[in-house]
Order: structure tokens, then C-alpha cells, then sequence
């Protein structure tokens, strides 16, 4: 028996129409002799609209509610397309996270998948079943409570399924044919990548290139999952499509392999904190408490022991971050004389393997923004990544020229 994984992100399950069309797609697997396990994210719009009701209803939400709430579009998807199969003749049946149970860490929002057991859907399987629909992004907590997985979750639950099922490989069906040097929706001559480096699609996706989610791409890492990304919109090949795979499976070279972006960035700087041993973890620590991802981070330098501390996060932790930083000045724990937010900021980044062995990438970069007149506000750097905070007013551009700038419109 071999077992076949399909996930089907928003845009592909967007009406029923297009439910009906995913089904098809499932139906072609299934007649080629594979056992189906589908993945189905909910429709294109409902996570964004379930949220905001969260976010209008209490700012500073309990997080175990934010997930009773936003993992219920994922139900409704299933059960869908479980009915539709049934109408074409296939045997599928839906399931929720928690009937699975994929079972997860008790943290809300952001919930790490801990275990799949599989006996139930095997014995489904055995029973004749020839669809598994399983509902994406959403699991049960140890303490019995509905967790999800974090934005784009619905990648992580269809890998984890890949690799606790050994299936023969992971279809990701997304609205685009594949992964490119770039969002082809922000560049024109952004490139369809045959293959990617697990590494590299890891930066990118870290960086913001939504396609997969991150821990989609580390679980595919880990445990050898065969990982394809591909279109739900085009009769498809067994070649079709993007293979993220082992850096040796590639031939291409260029220093960089692809730029990403990341618009909902907000600057934050705490005026005048003391210069002072412990300052950091005063302020950080706080920070992570409150569930602030914080990314960027530059220290000033000081002048008669006080310094600005400017670090970043995203957009929609601004409030918990303030909130948080009150608290801590509050309990005298740390001082300052002002908090400044910038919420107009982007990140952009540039991602390659290639840079561990080329000298020069980070200038290029800058000479390629400077040419544009975009001003740099925070830079940072890795092995094989380059990321500046730059005026969202700016993203688009810098995006293409860096494209432009590394040559990324041809292969290697
Ligand atoms: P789904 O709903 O199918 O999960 P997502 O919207 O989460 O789809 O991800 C697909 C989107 O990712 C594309 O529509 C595209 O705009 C965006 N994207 C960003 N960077 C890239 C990239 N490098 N290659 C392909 N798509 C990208
Ligand atoms: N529906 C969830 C989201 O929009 C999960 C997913 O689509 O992957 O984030
Ligand atoms: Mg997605």
C-alpha cells in the first residue's frame, strides 16, 4: 500500500467549485493505486476574517480562545470535500485534528506537532477507506483543548502526516506553479525553480516567502519527506512543479537563489534604557513572555550610560509589545524615557547557499538599494542570508532590484 499526501491550500479550496476540482485531482491519485491522505487549509479569506473577529472582540486575546476560533474554517473545508468525494464514488472519510489526534505543545497560536498516531486512519484505510480528509493546521493539546499550528500551519500538518505515514511523497497544491527566485506576484520576472535546497527554502520561508510555512520545511528536512510544490489550477505531471530536496540534487549555483520579503514589520526603539549589564534580558525576557517574536535587534551606542535598544517584530505584536515594556518599566525592572513604533517598515532578504563561497553578496545588496535611493534602517546576516528593515513604501522596489541586481531571471 502506498499512501499518497495532498494538501490543498485556501486559494484551492475557495468555493465549492473548487472543491470539486481538488477532488478530481485527489480522484487521478487514487486511480493510480495510492491511499489518500488529503490536507485541506480553510477557504481563501475565512482564517484572515476569523482572526479579525478575535482581534475586534479582545485585543489582548486568550490564546487557547484565538484557537477555538480560527481552527474552525478548516472544519468546514473537510467535511466538504469528504461529501464531494463520497458523491464521485470514493470512499473518503473527514477528521478533525483532535479525532486523529494529532496531538501538539500546549502553545496556542503556535502549537508544535508532538505526535500522529495512525492506527485510526489505517484501519480506515484497511477497511477500504480511499480518502483520508484531514482537517489542516489544527491539533489537541495535552490538556484537551484545540490548539493550531501558526499562520500557513496547514504545510506543517501535511508534512507531519508524510513522514508519520512514510508516504511516497507530499503534494503542496497552491495557487502558483511552484516556487520561484521570488513572489511572482511582486516581480514579473521571477523565475519557476525546478528544484530548492531544503536550506534555502527554509531561509526564504523564514523570511517571509509564504508559499510553505517554516516548520513545513524543517519537518521535510528531518525526516526525508519527498516535498513538491505545485499548482491546483493545471493538469499536473509526476515532474510538475518545485522538488525541495538535498542541496546535492541541484546543479545550479548562483551566490544567491532567491529574495524574500516580509511587509508586516513593525521598529521599535526604546529611548535612553541603561547601558548596563542585565539590560538586555530586562528587556528581552519580558518580551518573549508575552509571546513577542522579536527578530531584528541593534544596540546604540551609548553616551553617559543610556542607549536607544531598536529591535523588530511583527506588525500585530506592537500591542503586546508595549503592553509588555510598560508592565517591565512599571516593576522598575527597566527605564526609558520613550517608545518609539514604527509600523511602516518591510523587511527584505537574500538567500543563498552559494554566499558561503562568494564574497561580496552584502555589498552588492547594499549598492543595489543605494542605487535606488532606499535607506537602510537595520541590517542583519547569517551564513546564507542578508535582510534589511527598509519604508514598506519601498518593498516592491528593492525586491525587484535585488532580482535584477543577482541576475536571478536566468538559471545558473
Ligand atoms: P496557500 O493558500 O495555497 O497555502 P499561500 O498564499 O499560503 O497559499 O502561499 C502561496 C503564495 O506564496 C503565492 O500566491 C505567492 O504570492 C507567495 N509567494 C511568496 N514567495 C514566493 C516564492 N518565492 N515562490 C512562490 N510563491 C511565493
Ligand atoms: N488557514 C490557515 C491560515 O490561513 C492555515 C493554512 O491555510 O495553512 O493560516
Ligand atoms: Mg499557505
Amino acid at each position: 500500500m502506498s499512501i499518497l499526501v495532498m494538501k490543498f491550500g485556501g486559494t484551492s479550496v475557495a468555493n465549492v467549485d473548487r472543491i470539486a476540482r481538488a477532488a478530481k485531482r485527489a480522484a487521478v491519485e487514487v486511480a493510480k493505486g495510492h491511499d489518500v491522505i488529503v490536507i485541506v487549509s480553510a477557504m481563501a479569506g475565512e482564517t484572515n476574517k476569523l482572526v479579525g473577529w478575535v482581534q475586534d472582540t479582545s485585543p489582548l486575546y486568550d490564546a487557547r480562545e484565538y484557537d477555538a476560533v480560527t481552527s474552525s474554517g478548516e472544519n468546514v473545508t473537510a467535511g466538504l470535500m469528504a461529501l464531494r468525494l463520497q458523491e464521485m464514488d470514493i470512499p473518503a472519510r473527514s477528521w478533525q485534528g483532535w479525532q486523529v489526534p494529532l496531538l501538539t505543545t500546549s502553545a496556542h497560536g503556535s502549537a508544535r506537532i508532538e505526535a500522529i498516531p495512525t492506527e485510526n486512519i489505517l484501519r480506515k484505510f484497511d477497511e477500504g477507506m480511499k480518502v483520508a480528509v484531514v482537517a489542516g493546521f489544527q491539533g489537541i493539546s495535552p490538556e484537551g483543548r484545540i490548539t493550531t499550528l501558526g499562520r500557513g500551519g496547514s504545510d506543517t500538518t501535511a508534512v507531519a502526516f508524510a513522514a508519520a505515514f512514510d508516504a511516497v511523497r507530499c503534494d503542496i497544491y497552491t495557487d502558483v506553479d511552484g516556487v520561484y527566485t521570488t513572489d511572482p506576484r511582486i516581480c514579473a520576472k521571477a523565475r519557476k525553480l525546478d528544484r530548492i535546497a531544503f536550506e534555502e527554502m527554509l531561509e526564504l520561508a523564514s523570511l517571509g516567502a509564504k508559499v510553505l510555512q517554516t516548520r513545513s520545511v524543517e519537518l521535510a528536512m528531518r525526516y526525508k519527506v519527498k516535498l513538491r510544490v505545485l499548482s491546483s489550477f493545471e493538469e499536473q505531471t509526476d515532474e510538475a512543479g518545485t522538488l525541495v530536496c538535498d542541496e546535492e540534487d541541484i546543479m545550479e549555483s548562483n551566490a544567491v537563489a532567491g529574495v524574500a520579503y516580509s511587509r508586516d514589520e513593525a521598529k521599535l526603539t526604546l529611548m535612553a534604557v541603561a547601558d548596563r549589564p542585565g539590560i538586555a534580558a530586562a528587556i528581552f525576557g519580558p518580551l518573549a513572555e508575552a509571546g513577542v517574536n522579536v527578530d531584528m535587534i541593534v544596540q546604540n551606542i551609548s553616551e553617559g550610560g543610556r542607549t536607544d535598544m531598536t529591535f523588530s517584530c511583527p506588525n500585530d505584536q506592537v500591542l503586546r509589545a508595549q503592553h509588555a515594556m510598560d508592565e517591565a518599566k512599571a516593576r522598575g525592572d527597566i527605564g526609558f524615557d520613550d517608545l518609539v513604533v514604527d509600523q511602516g517598515v518591510a523587511k527584505v532578504s537574500v538567500v543563498g547557499i552559494g554566499m558561503r563561497s562568494h564574497a561580496g553578496v552584502a555589498a552588492q545588496m547594499f549598492k543595489a538599494l543605494a542605487a535606488e535611493n532606499v535607506n537602510i534602517k537595520v541590517i542583519t546576516t547569517s551564513e546564507i542570508k542578508i535582510s534589511v528593515l527598509i519604508d514598506r513604501k519601498y518593498m516592491e522596489l528593492a525586491v525587484q532590484a535585488l532580482h535584477d541586481a543577482f541576475g536571478l531571471e536566468k538559471a545558473a
